[in-house]
């Protein structure tokens, strides 16, 4: 069962996807709420993150927490042991060394 909280987290994760952050029409969305846990869910809404960076000098492949292990548009986070796009970006967004 999905609690309030939860509906919140997911509905500012799906928020984030159709405002300025929002990939293009088209483009790959990597973290995808319906396949995380709540807790993943919150996570991510607290941070922010989205699947489109508003600055283009800022996004998940140039963040030192990304991994390109995943082919395509997607790899992975540390921070949220999970899918992030190469073009995403959140609040903890740090540049690679
Ligand atoms: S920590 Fe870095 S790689 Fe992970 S979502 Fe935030 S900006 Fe992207």
């Amino acid at each position: 069962m999905l609690t309030l909280s939860g509906s919140v987290a997911i509905l500012a994760v799906a928020a984030c996807t159709k405002q300025g952050g929002s990939p293009s029409q088209g483009a790959v969305v990597c973290a995808k709420p319906e396949k995380m846990t709540e807790a993943e869910v919150n996570l991510r809404a607290v941070q922010h993150y989205t699947e489109t960076s508003p600055d283009p000098q800022k996004v998940c492949a140039g963040c030192a927490f990304f991994k390109a292990d995943v082919q395509g548009s997607c790899g992975s986070c540390d921070l949220f042991k999970g899918p992030a796009n190469r073009g995403g970006k959140c609040d903890s967004w740090s540049p690679k060394a």
